[in-house]
């Protein structure tokens, strides 16, 4: 995986994030204030506006820059967070030579534990974690057993999407909707919807030949 996936990857998440406002806002209207689809938005136009800058950097560097971008404009809780996701992913990233759907899946597992460690929360939270971790694991498990990138990429779309719907009888106990107790069942978490729409967004791209 190159920078250029990267870049691509980026617009791809942009475009999924605009086209999915309505989805965005209503959910963090629900179960939040209101403000993540405005700060999804705010934080993947920071990162397009990035291209030229990250082009000629390897990706663990692009990966890195793009983490410190989104700390200075995503905002809300989700963006530390991210940041801290890309930015420990980057840590781990292969170099070329051995990137490989295990060595890259070793990284995304760290960008997830970073934010598990920085958002003291696990799966089972009603946070973006129930999205992340199954992904992650899965990602973990299906390129140990060597599963071919398309079967990876139709496997974690699902098991995203599967995260996704599993927020909704969730109480939350992190983050604004742990106020909420039982007023939050009944709705998905906004930022496990991001995080099932970027992810898929990712896949989809890397399964287009
Ligand atoms: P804010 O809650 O500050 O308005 P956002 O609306 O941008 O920030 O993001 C809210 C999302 O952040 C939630 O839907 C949830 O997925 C995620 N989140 C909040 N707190 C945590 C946490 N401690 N760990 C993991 N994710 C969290
Ligand atoms: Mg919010």
């Amino acid at each position: 995986m190159h920078t250029a996936f990267i870049l691509d990857a980026a617009k791809a998440i942009q475009q999924s994030i605009l086209d999915n406002e309505a989805a965005l806002e209503s959910l963090d209207r629900a179960i939040g204030d209101g403000d993540h689809y405005i700060n999804m938005k705010r934080g993947a136009q920071a990162i397009v506006g990035m291209q030229e800058e990250l082009a000629s950097l390897n990706t663990a560097l692009a990966l890195n820059k793009i983490g410190l971008k989104l700390l200075s404009t995503l905002g809300g809780a989700s963006g530390p967070l991210l940041a801290s996701f890309f930015m420990s992913m980057a840590k781990q990233w292969p170099a070329a030579e051995n990137a490989n759907p295990l060595s890259i899946a070793l990284a995304f597992d760290a960008g997830v534990q970073a934010i598990m460690l920085r958002g003291k929360a696990d799966l089972g939270e009603k946070t973006m974690l129930d999205v992340l971790i199954p992904v992650s694991q899965q990602f973990k498990q299906l390129a140990e057993k060597n599963q071919s990138k398309a079967y990876i990429c139709s496997a974690l779309i699902e098991s995203a999407e599967q995260g996704l719907i599993n927020t909704r009888d969730l109480i939350a106990t992190k983050g604004r909707a742990a106020g909420l107790g039982e007023r939050a069942i009944g709705h998905l978490d906004p930022g496990a919807k991001s995080c099932q729409l970027m992810i898929t967004a990712v896949c989809q791209l890397a399964l287009t030949p």
